[in-house]
């Protein structure tokens, strides 16, 4: 070997091939997701993700779009034409809502009793809306009162509000607060990112003008969707609209023309989240709502009981629960991050931390879609109480799961 041969040798060695960073094929450890999502997925949903992918104008795929559209309606319990799926996680569902309906001086109202009706806020400030902020606090739900004393003295055009507010695991009643809407000719804006697909969200009959939602909540799929439906009066306000709408990615005047009938190219749909929404749909319309929704409430109730018999309180105004999300107060002396971490190291279970004023308070514990079972809620009541042993709460052995078994076996009686 030549001199210089070797030295060419010696490089390729030394800087190329031999010493590249090997990246090992990606294989995460399988988790139970019992946080305020992302959820467990079903292997049905994954599997379909790894389906071929098509062109976003092929007419096969074109009819997975119409058949999701018509799971969603299904889902939402609406008639609504305008119902599909969004690009982006649950607040690219918000905004393609509120950007869409709410131009530049338009009086809004917003409702705040947690962290994401203060996100709705910030996007209508953006879109240089007149807002009024009405605060609750968090943990509770808006009187309807409240929103019509508002709507009186602003005559605002649009009402926000989120239905399942999962930074404090407090559900909103919607029907009375729908019925002073029309009263006053306003529009009902709501979010369903954690609601939809868990329990009773009724469009039509509830009288909502636009909603939105997440893929990653109770309907089980992966990030990366956010379903929307929109009435004939909403769609007429964004047709009519005096400016373009602010954004361009999420403009509806454009993309329902993309889902509608004339199919013009918009940007690209995301094909394979597309084949997973379907597939997640197809699982909830093979169960049944009103199954999914008894499921929901069912593990709910087993956690809350088991919860309490282990001696924590829960955080949310009672009567107005989360069937899907329950928030509970960290006990005095017991470390918020040391728990969450032992629950994740020792049991593979992710649970929630607090958001905003309720950072290191109290716990979210998640009980969505394909993550909602016996089998989870009695093993993370488990792995609770030696979590909490191991900070020295005082718990009697097998309290909290005893007390669930006891709310499974009544119902498998009656
Ligand atoms: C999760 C959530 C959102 C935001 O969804 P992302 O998917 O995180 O963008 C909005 N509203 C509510 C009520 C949520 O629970």
């Amino acid at each position: 070997m030549s001199k210089l041969t070797g030295i060419i040798v010696y490089n390729i060695i030394k800087k190329g091939v031999l010493s590249m960073k090997q990246y090992q094929e990606l294989r995460p450890a399988e988790k139970i997701l019992m946080g305020p999502g992302p959820s467990n997925v079903d292997p049905r949903v994954l599997r379909a993700m790894s389906a071929p992918v098509l062109g976003h104008l092929d007419p096969d795929f074109l009819e997975i779009m119409n058949e999701t559209m018509e799971l969603l309606r299904y889902v939402f319990q609406t008639k609504n034409q305008l119902t599909m799926a969004m690009p982006g996680t649950g607040s690219s569902g918000m905004e393609t809502v509120l950007a869409n309906l709410i131009e530049e001086g338009d009086k809004v109202i917003v409702c705040i009793n947690g962290v994401f009706g203060g996100r709705m806020e910030d996007i209508c400030h953006r879109l240089k809306a007149d807002v009024t902020a009405l605060h609750a606090p968090w943990g509770t739900v808006f009187e309807p009162d409240t929103i019509k004393e508002a709507l009186a003295k602003t005559g605002a055009k649009f009402v926000a509000i989120v239905h399942a507010e999962t930074s404090t695991g407090a559900l909103q009643p919607l029907e009375e607060i729908s019925k002073i809407c029309k009263e006053y000719d306003a529009m009902l804006l709501v979010d369903c990112v954690t609601s939809l697909a868990g329990c009773e969200v009724k469009i039509d009959e509830w009288g909502i003008d636009a909603a939105y939602s997440g893929t990653q909540k109770c309907i089980s799929c992966p990030p990366g969707l956010a379903p929307v439906t929109f009435n004939e009066r909403a769609q007429k306000v964004i047709n009519s609209r005096k400016t373009k709408v602010p954004i361009w990615y999420l403009d509806l005047t454009m993309i329902q023309n993309y889902w509608g009938q004339q199919r013009f190219y918009h940007h690209t749909a995301p094909i394979n989240m597309n084949y997973a929404l379907r597939e997640s749909l197809r699982l909830i319309y093979e169960e049944g709502l009103e199954n999914r929704f008894a499921r929901h409430e069912l593990n709910s109730k087993a956690l809350k009981t088991g919860l309490e018999a282990m001696g924590l309180k829960m955080w949310a105004q009672e009567g107005h629960r989360l069937p899907m999300l329950t928030t509970a107060v960290i006990p005095e002396g017991v470390d918020d991050l040391t728990v969450r971490k032992y629950l994740l190291n020792r049991f593979g279970i992710e649970i929630g931390g607090g958001l905003g004023e309720a950072k290191g308070k109290i716990w979210r514990i998640g009980t969505m879609g394909y993550t909602c079972t016996e089998r989870n809620v009695l093993l993370f009541l488990t792995a609770l109480e030696s979590a909490l042993k191991d900070q020295g709460y005082k718990v009697e052995p097998g309290i909290g799961t005893n007390a669930a078994m006891e709310v499974y076996a009544s119902a498998k009686k009656a």
